[in-house]
């Protein structure tokens, strides 16, 4: 036995009992004639002491070449501290050593395995080992935990069944590039990696499994945006026999137990928004509703003076920032200067001022009156003390720009409040989306998404207005989960291919088994998928997905740790029929 109790569980009722701990050295201090140690473990830390008077020489000296992180074994007796901790549990005592091991040392860590460490991002990634002895991750590690395990709690008492499907497949369009594994046994053939297990959940409801969930690692060749990683973990769900309401419904619900059981929240009935109306009021398709300052388009209150870029845009909108006038002229222009950098891409911003007064001053005096002025505070929603940011241009890229700068006013306003939890429903998407490089129509979501009943036949005439049975839940401005009610006879799946720009051949050679499955009797079905890398870092209080998850990759895609990616040998090479052929 190699302890008898861990580093966090003993209290002052343990005094006097001989117990026998494991752990890490977490610091030491010698004063010479004594030696406390800090012994820790993932539950704690328990305070050793080594004396003159009581410890016998050959120990003391053996106590006192203790290195940091090295891993001891002790038995001792639990003694009351003559200066007790009241900030650790086990502050009451400290451990009297009698016998102590050393079960292996240690070098020194390169950075302090504290709570505040002086260790960089980099570094920690290396040795990530280490970095996982600190609280904040561990901590984070053990939240993750406590969510999957309410995940899987949640689903299987709902009826749900989890399914391992495969990883070794053939690619699943969602829209990434896929990670690609060659085959030794097939020579010149390759699997994909699963983006996600889309068919393979369609094809578990044509099995008549009807509840699936899977905890699942998905995985996406994509240019790594901030905070994305090439493999992620899903919670993948899918249903037969159900419309859109009861998908939501039954994924609502679920939600709802992780913030009760997680975050202590109660939230009834989550809203619902029309993908259009997010778009029309926040300009972002994952409107964060914790807040207001909701879009106010100005065009007709702004488009009748002689102010050319008004005129022009297609597209005039404002928000109202809470007590922006209160600004002064500098703060403004620096706004003004963070629209316009390249990230964001607005050309200027025209700004109103809301007096207490009831007046207003604008940057454009020259072209609006008070009267107009008066209307643009109506359609943002102003109010006397508030400042009006205008943008104008492009629909799409000046409703994005303006989300940007609603995100970025209400991080400085603080009202992105961490505890605070706003989750909201987006439905009825679009079905297609237009690709400017491609200079075609993409499927918004996946191939595989059910138009709305009766709008198959705009496809042929207006595309982009098709919407789809396809929804995403939001939470504080992210998209933690999104779904579709799924196609499920082959014609209209063999429609959409084609129209998706598959001749038949493609088609039948890529999803040739899912429509053979179509012909077999398939229900009708739907369903979603959660990240649970974001969910639980949301949940977690936290924006960075990295933090919770053990052995992250950085920003290139490498693990740092293990060094991957990496070559592989000459021998393999062949074994496998391949040959490289580099550009650099
Ligand atoms: N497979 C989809 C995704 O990964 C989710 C779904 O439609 O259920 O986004």
């Amino acid at each position: 036995m190699y302890r008898s109790h861990n580093c966090g569980e003993l209290r002052a009722s343990h005094i006097n009992n001989e117990v026998t701990l494991a752990g890490w050295v977490q610091k030491s201090r010698d004063k010479g004639f004594i030696v406390w140690v800090d012994l820790r473990d993932r539950y704690g830390i328990t305070q050793l002491v080594f004396d003159e008077e009581r410890t016998p020489k050959t120990m003391m000296e053996k106590a006192q070449k203790l290195g940091r992180e090295f891993v001891i074994q002790v038995t001792g007796t639990v003694i009351e501290r003559a200066s007790k901790n009241p900030n650790i549990p086990t502050g009451d005592i400290e451990i009297l050593v009698s016998k102590l091991t050393i079960l292996n040392d240690a070098l020194l860590p390169p950075f302090t395995i504290e709570d505040k460490t002086d260790g960089g991002e980099d570094i920690r990634m290396k040795y990530r080992y280490l970095d996982i002895r600190r609280n904040p991750v561990k901590n984070s590690l053990i939240f993750r935990h406590k969510v999957t395990q309410e995940v899987r709690n949640y689903l299987s008492k709902e009826g749900f069944i989890e399914v391992e499907t495969p990883y070794l497949i053939k690619s699943t369009p969602e829209g990434a590039r896929d990670f690609v594994v060659p085959s030794r046994m097939n020579e010149g053939e390759f699997y994909a990696l699963p983006q996600s297990p889309q068919t393979f959940k369609q094809l578990l409801m044509v099995g008549g499994m009807d509840k699936y969930f899977q905890i699942v690692k998905c995985f996406r060749d994509e240019d790594l945006r901030a905070d994305r990683q090439p493999e992620f973990t899903q919670i993948d769900c899918e249903m037969a026999f159900v419309e859109q309401e009861d998908i939501l419904n039954a994924f609502e619900g679920l939600t709802r137990h992780l913030l009760k059981e997680i975050n202590g929240v109660t939230i009834d009935k989550f809203p619902r928004m029309l993908y259009d109306d997010a778009m029309r009021l926040y300009g972002n398709d994952k409107p964060d509703i914790r807040f207001g300052m909701q879009f106010g388009e100005l065009n007709e209150v702004a488009q009748h003076k002689d102010f050319g870029v008004f005129n022009n845009a297609e597209l005039v909108v404002g928000i109202a920032v809470p007590g922006g006038n209160s600004y002064t002229r500098k703060e403004i222009d620096k706004l003004i200067d963070w629209v316009k950098r390249p990230q964001v891409g607005a050309l200027g911003m025209v700004y109103c001022r809301c007096n207490d007064d009831g007046s207003y001053k604008s940057s454009v005096d020259k072209f609006y009156d008070q009267d107009d002025l008066a209307k643009w505070a109506e359609t943002t929603g102003a109010k006397p003390g508030d400042l009006i940011c205008v943008l104008s241009g492009d629909k799409n890229k000046v409703r994005a720009q303006l989300s940007a700068l609603r995100m970025e006013l209400a991080e400085r306003l603080g009202l992105r409040k961490p505890g605070e939890f706003a989750p909201l429903w987006v439905i009825d998407f679009p079905l297609l989306e237009w690709d400017e490089e491609t200079e075609r129509y993409h499927a918004m979501h996946h191939p595989f998404t059910s138009p709305k009943p009766g709008q198959l036949e705009l496809l042929e005439t207006n595309p982009g207005d098709v919407k789809a049975n396809a929804y995403d839940l939001v939470l504080n401005g992210n998209e933690i989960g999104g779904g579709s009610i799924r196609i499920h006879d082959k014609k209209t799946q063999s429609l959409m291919f084609d129209y998706l720009g598959f001749t038949p051949e493609e088609a039948k050679a890529q999803f040739g088994f899912l429509m053979d499955a179509f012909q077999y009797g398939a229900p009708p079905h739907g369903g979603l998928a959660f990240g649970l890398d974001r969910l639980v870092a949301i949940l977690g209080g936290q924006e960075t997905i990295r933090d919770f998850i053990a052995f992250p990759k950085n920003n290139s895609g490498r693990d740092v740790m293990i060094d991957a990616p990496a070559p592989i040998d000459e021998e393999q090479l062949t074994e496998l029929n391949l040959k490289l052929n580099l550009k650099s």
